[in-house]
């Protein structure tokens, strides 16, 4: 599905909500009570479609990107919440609560105990939904607050669905009363995807832990082994959430990007950076200890972009895991396109798997151009940051026309580069980008 379709109904399940609200043709009210009622409306429809928008739906993060879905998420969830915030203090006030005052023709607002509880206490989830998204990496654990988090926002939800359809002027109509209920369905059967189904589907495809390796300085390769079964069916620049040493049913799980190559048969490779709880433990964990994997995610695949000219992969730190992975399969295809490798680090201590990637070089078309922006003394290759003329002099102009540029690393330095590229001319269709958080 191209994900112009999916915005399309996107817009059509959010604005649903109001279309079936204007079709039910109540006398009109004053200005101010439409104005409160639509955007309580549209406040709900995209509250719920946020459940479909958590990132673990291929459908949607496969085709427009892990960290655009998230980004989507964090936005539109900031919209829902100043729109339902927003909408009690739109009603023009006591009188329009008041059947008996109430402007001749239309129909009072319901405002009996039953319909407004649900929603006083749902408003009051949401401000605290909201303050704790704000303080989320400082005071908790990320599982913490992952939980916290889907168990909030699904009661708040409920209880939102519950006060619109009670107390709502246009939601207990039996069209969009029905409407209302299946989205929240839909909420809940999403939650229960993620943490009840999927995992146990990832119970019955165990991993082990075959060995932990320092790669550079704080930053290691873990591989896993498939055990009972043939392993993951993924592509090059995909990524996975794996846990290592918890029961199949647990929060803690991280994202980490597929080093390996398919071609490479079952064994998983990642390489990841020291960085907080669970990757600062990694080099203690033993070989033999079971992993989960639930895979593959992600749209940092080349298959849309096999009439490429050339490949550039540009990688900041531990962004490299996902080039590997690239440089990897091409290699094993006998891929005879030209390709780049950037590989931007502080210090030298930090490039990882020169040697593999030195080899490479030498034994297929990949040139590999180092940047440290920290460099030692006698340092040959590149300093400083990616800019337009560290590419330029790498790339010609064939080059930035028709290759495709496969971008990962630190949020500021992908959007650095990104605007770099789209100023040289390269078409934003060609350039495919993956951080590794979601703020
Ligand atoms: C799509 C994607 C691919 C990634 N690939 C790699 C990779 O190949 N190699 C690598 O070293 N790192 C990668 N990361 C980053 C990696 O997931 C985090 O560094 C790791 O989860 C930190 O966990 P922690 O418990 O060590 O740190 P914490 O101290 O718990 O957290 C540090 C930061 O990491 C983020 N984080 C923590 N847990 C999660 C989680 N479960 N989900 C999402 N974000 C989390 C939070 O924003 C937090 O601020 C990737 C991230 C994403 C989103």
């Amino acid at each position: 599905m191209p994900a112009a379709i999916l915005v399309l109904f996107y817009l059509a399940l959010t604005c649903a909500p109001l279309a079936l609200s204007a079709l039910q043709g109540l006398p009109p009210r004053p200005l101010r009570d439409e104005l409160a009622s639509g955007v309580a409306l549209a406040g709900l429809a995209i509250l719920l479609v946020e459940f479909a928008l958590s990132g673990r739906f291929r459908v949607i993060s496969g085709r427009i990107g892990m960290d655009v879905t998230m980004r989507l998420h964090q936005l539109l969830a900031r919209a829902a919440s100043a729109l339902i915030l927003l909408h009690p203090f739109l009603y023009s006030g006591p009188q329009s609560l008041r059947p008996g005052l109430t402007p001749p023709g239309s129909a009072p607002l319901n405002f009996d105990w039953p319909g407004l509880w649900p929603g006083i206490v749902a408003w009051l989830l949401l401000g605290a939904v909201m303050v704790m998204a704000l303080g989320r990496d400082a005071l908790y654990r990320h599982e913490v607050w992952r939980a916290l988090h889907g168990i909030m926002a699904l009661v708040m939800a409920g209880l939102g669905v519950l006060h619109a359809t009670r107390a709502g002027r246009y939601s207990g109509d039996p069209v969009l009363w029905g409407f209302w209920w299946v989205l929240f369905a839909i909420a809940v059967l999403s939650l229960a995807w993620v943490y009840a189904v999927k995992p146990l589907m990832k119970a019955r495809r165990p991993w082990r832990v075959s060995s932990v390796t320092r790669l550079a300085d704080r930053t290691w390769e873990l591989c896993l082994d498939p055990e009972g079964h043939k392993g993951l069916r993924y592509r090059p620049g995909h990524f996975a959430w794996i846990s290592i040493g918890e029961p199949a049913v647990s929060l803690d799980e991280n994202p980490f990007s597929i080093a390996s190559a398919p071609a490479e048969g079952g064994r998983l490779r990642f390489v990841i950076k020291e960085l907080g709880d669970f990757t600062n433990r990694l080099g203690q964990v033993t070989p033999g200890t079971r992993a989960w994997v639930d895979a593959p995610f992600g749209s940092l695949t080349l298959q849309r972009h096999d009439k490429a000219g050339g490949v550039a992969l540009i990688a900041g730190g531990v962004g490299i895991a996902p080039m590997l992975s690239h440089l990897r399969q091409l290699d094993a295809d006998k891929d005879p396109r030209p390709r780049v490798l950037f590989y931007a680090n502080r210090a030298e201590d930090q490039i990882a798997c020169r040697e593999e990637l030195d080899q490479r070089t030498q034994t297929g078309p990949l040139r590999v151009v180092h940047l440290l922006s920290d460099p030692p003394k006698g340092w040959t290759g590149e300093t400083g940051f990616l800019t337009p003329d560290v590419l330029t002099r790498h790339l010609d102009a064939e080059a930035l026309k028709t290759w495709v540029f496969v971008l990962c690393g630190p949020p500021p330095m992908l959007h650095a580069v990104e605007n770099a590229l789209l100023a040289l001319g390269v078409s934003p269709r060609n350039i495919l980008l993956e951080q590794f958080s979601y703020d």
